[in-house]
């Protein structure tokens, strides 16, 4: 008899071969069916050819070739697709069978899907995978959440085809209930746009105010590289810089300077504004790629408004060094806003989140892969209550150690007009953090003196409130 597969995968894309190719390798046998029925075929004989998977041609046959209970993962474009599956699967699933959707889905989908699913005696799991295709096929990091009583069932497939890090820890833990999983890759995403922003402000100082090649700053990305800001995305903008056209000259000159977005980062952006969470770098980040999208107006503006001509005349190396400190004080702001928002949600959506084993998921596998994450999964295994990466002593050091480089490149940024949105607002933040009294006290009189919002005083208990009528004295 035929042997059943360990798993069903939904969406033979380029996320869905990979991964089940990984699945694969690792000595599962994964049965496969698509929505146009022919790319079965065309992968079975294809890059599915001679290895242990089973093609199905209907749903009916997809689930009827699994192990029980039945795992079917949907790896299918996000949105209804995921719901019409749910959809189709439902009739032909037993109590306990789990559906998974490994997609881009944005969080209160999942959310609703692990109770509309589990309203059916089934189990649901939403897991982020990051990574894009390389990822899937040699290790992704993967991020499940969902029904808690599915991850026994599937752990062991997950972790198996999980990215390593350097221990053999895999990148793959339980996140938590019902859309905790795409939640957490929803900040991993706003992050990397955070992380993108950072670099892309370097470079423009270094272009734009250092007057520096490509050639030149290629070489600084890849010491860079070697020291504590060691990441995936510091590795590739040292390749991108180093990369030439076939004239000789390097390519990303001749990129198109409008940047795309797929909606990940405005998500990380929206929940922060309906949480109540200071998001500022991500939210910038954001922001300057509208901006960069806006080019016709750009180029209208350039030719009537007129700014500083940028000009340096302290020590190169010097703003390279602050350069460096600029991007690592700004990422540190950035996980810790990020982990604040992942905090504020837990509180929110009753989560129980592993924050170092956050950090450990994110350690190896996706974009953001980095060095930096291992620093923050000590912070949290020492102390899992932490509440803001800031207050860590070894954050706060370094944190501190950075702020005099930041500084000067943002003030010498700002002077010479090159906008380095998400340097300094990462930095107002900062200060902003570190500030015992800001000036929300005038806030409080004048919403006050328009609205009658009351404010509370400093020489008075908290939780007594106090009007004034403004305009009735003097
Ligand atoms: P995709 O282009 O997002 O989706 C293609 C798959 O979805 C195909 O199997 C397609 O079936 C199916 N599909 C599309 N519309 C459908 C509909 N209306 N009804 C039923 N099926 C439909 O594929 P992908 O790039 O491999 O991504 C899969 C998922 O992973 C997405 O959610 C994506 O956001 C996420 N993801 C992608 C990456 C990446 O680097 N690409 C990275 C991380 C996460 P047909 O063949 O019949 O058209």
């Amino acid at each position: 008899m035929k042997k059943l597969a360990d798993i069903g995968l939904i969406g033979l894309a380029v996320m869905g071969e990979n991964l089940v190719l990984n699945m694969e390798s690792k000595g599962f046998t994964v049965a496969v069916y698509n929505r146009t029925v022919e790319k079965v075929d065309n992968f079975i004989n294809g890059r599915g050819a001679g290895k242990n998977f089973i093609g199905a041609h209907s749903i009916e046959e997809l689930v009827a070739s699994l192990e029980k209970p039945r795992k079917v993962m949907m790896l299918v474009k996000a949105g209804k697709p995921v719901d019409d599956f749910i959809e189709l699967l439902i009739p032909h699933l037993e109590p306990g069978d789990i559906i998974i959707d490994g997609g881009n889905s944005h969080f209160p989908d999942s959310i609703r899907r692990t109770q509309y699913v589990e309203s059916k005696g089934l189990l649901f799991i939403g897991t982020g995978v990051s990574g894009g295709e390389e990822g899937a096929l040699k290790g992704p990091s993967m991020m499940p959440g969902g029904s808690p009583a599915a991850w026994p069932a599937v752990k062991e497939i997950f972790q198996a085809v999980a990215a390593k890090v350097e221990d053999g820890s895999p990148c793959c833990e339980w996140v938590g209930e019902d859309g905790a999983g795409h939640f957490v890759k929803m900040v991993h995403n706003g992050i990397e746009y955070g992380d993108m922003q950072i670099i892309n402000e370097a470079y423009h100082v270094m272009k734009d105010l250092l007057c520096m090649s490509a050639d030149e700053m290629h070489e600084v990305f890849k010491k860079w590289n070697t020291e504590e800001l060691d990441s995936y995305l510091i590795e590739i903008t040292r390749d991108i810089l180093g990369y030439k056209d076939e004239d000789g000259e390097p390519l990303v000159e001749k990129i198109l300077d409008t940047a795309g977005q797929k909606g990940t980062g405005k998500w990380t952006g929206v929940s922060a504004l309906d949480l109540g969470i200071p998001l500022t770098l991500i939210g910038e980040s954001v922001f300057a790629r509208c901006l960069s999208a806006q080019k016709d107006l750009r180029v209208q503006a350039s030719k009537v408004i007129s700014g500083p001509k940028p000009s340096f005349t302290g020590e190169k190396a010097q703003l390279i060094e602050d350069l460096k400190m600029a991007l690592y004080g700004a990422k540190i702001i950035s996980y810790a806003q990020g982990y604040n928002l992942m905090m504020e949600a837990a509180k929110e959506y009753k989560w129980n989140l592993n924050y170092g084993g956050i950090a450990l998921m994110w350690r190896g596998g996706c974009i953001i892969r980095s060095a930096f994450l291992g620093d923050i999964k000590k912070a949290f295994d020492k102390n899992p209550e932490l509440p803001n990466l800031l207050l860590d002593p070894f954050f706060k050091e370094k944190v501190e150690a950075t702020q005099a480089g930041w500084r000067r490149v943002c003030a010498a940024a700002l002077t010479n007009g090159i906008p380095v949105p998400a340097l300094t607002s990462a930095l107002c933040y900062f200060d902003g953090f570190r500030s015992e009294r800001l000036p929300a006290n005038l806030l409080q009189a004048q919403r006050d003196y328009f609205g009658a919002h009351t404010y509370e005083r400093i020489d008075k208990p908290r939780g007594q409130f106090f009007h004034t009528n403004w305009t009735g004295r003097g």
